[in-house]
């Protein structure tokens, strides 16, 4: 009798583990593959976009800031990091985006045989006025954008380097596409040629635009378009209500009535200013996936201000 139990406790037991390890093993194996695809990472959604476009259907894009979230406070989560681990090639902004100050070296040491192209090569800095927030980071390469402003891809001319920084990593990742990634390149950077002439065009009779931000995002279109940007937040903090004070004088001063608040920023004091200067809030996106429409978007409701 005794016998009888234990062997079927045994049974029990080896049916227990077979079955756990059928589970645990699983999700790798059911997972949808890239079907020969090449796994690119990248880390916010205009990117997404550009190596969309650059990679056709050879590519199969992972982004790491996923729509909503904020890449000044998001965390990978695992099955970001199980894709990582598949991947071929990592873009990361490299403008020193704090997602990427706080995460880009677990990311790479999920997948260390992973090419990492940075965005960000050939883009000039602008530094001071807008500064993050510092995380405790050793990368000597990031240290060089401490203070930078890391919203590089809101101009169009900035995209256009990007787009090449993107299509030179797929190259060198699979130099047998090269004519198909080079032909969707060219297609796109004209696009980005027309969409800067359109946003050009519609700011052009409107000099000395002033525009007053939440998040100070518009640094490189203001810019490229000759525009100003006076933000209420500043340094990723909510302002003071010094800093509150300030900007309803400047607004007045100028006759602003319109603020700009972004979808994954708090519009709170947004509204209160908006309240005090008997303005309106109207949310833009920086971090849209369809770069051309959103700036499109984003430059008509600039040039209505
Ligand atoms: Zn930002």
């Amino acid at each position: 009798m005794e016998k009888r139990i234990l062997l079927l406790i045994g049974v029990l037991f080896i049916s227990f583990c077979l079955i756990g390890a059928y589970i645990y093993n699983a999700p790798q194996q059911t997972e949808k593959e890239p079907d020969g695809r090449i796994g690119v990472v990248v880390s916010i959604l205009p990117q997404a976009e550009f190596a969309e476009k650059v990679g056709g259907d050879k590519v199969w894009v992972t982004v790491m800031v996923p729509p909503g979230a904020s890449p000044h406070t998001h965390e990978p989560t695992y099955s970001q990091l199980r894709e990582v681990s598949k991947a071929k090639m990592y873009a990361k902004v490299g403008s020193g985006i704090e997602f990427e100050l706080a995460w880009a070296d677990k990311i790479i040491s999920v997948n260390k045989e992973m090419p990492v192209v940075d965005c960000s090569l050939g883009i000039e800095l602008i530094r001071g006025g807008h500064e993050h927030e510092e995380t405790g980071h050793e990368h000597e390469e990031e240290h060089e954008h401490e203070g930078a402003d890391p919203h590089i891809w809101l101009s169009p001319g900035n995209a256009k380097i990007m787009v090449e920084n993107i299509y030179m990593g797929l190259v060198q990742t699979d130099p047998a596409n090269q004519e198909y990634y080079a032909g969707n390149k060219e297609k796109y950077l004209q696009e980005l040629d027309e969409l800067d002439g359109e946003i050009t065009h519609a700011l052009s009779k409107e000099k000395n635009i002033k525009i007053l931000v939440y998040h100070p995002a518009w640094a490189y279109f203001a810019k490229e378009y000759g525009l100003e940007q006076i933000s209420i937040e500043n340094e990723g903090k909510e302002p003071t209500p010094q800093g509150i004070a300030s900007v309803i004088k400047q607004a007045k001063e100028n006759n602003i009535t319109v603020i700009f608040a972004s979808p994954q920023f708090s519009t709170r004091s947004a509204e209160v200013i908006a309240k005090e200067i008997g303005g309106k809030v109207i949310l833009i996106n920086s971090l849209e996936k369809n770069y051309l429409e959103n700036m499109r978007k984003v430059a008509e409701a600039f040039a209505k201000v």
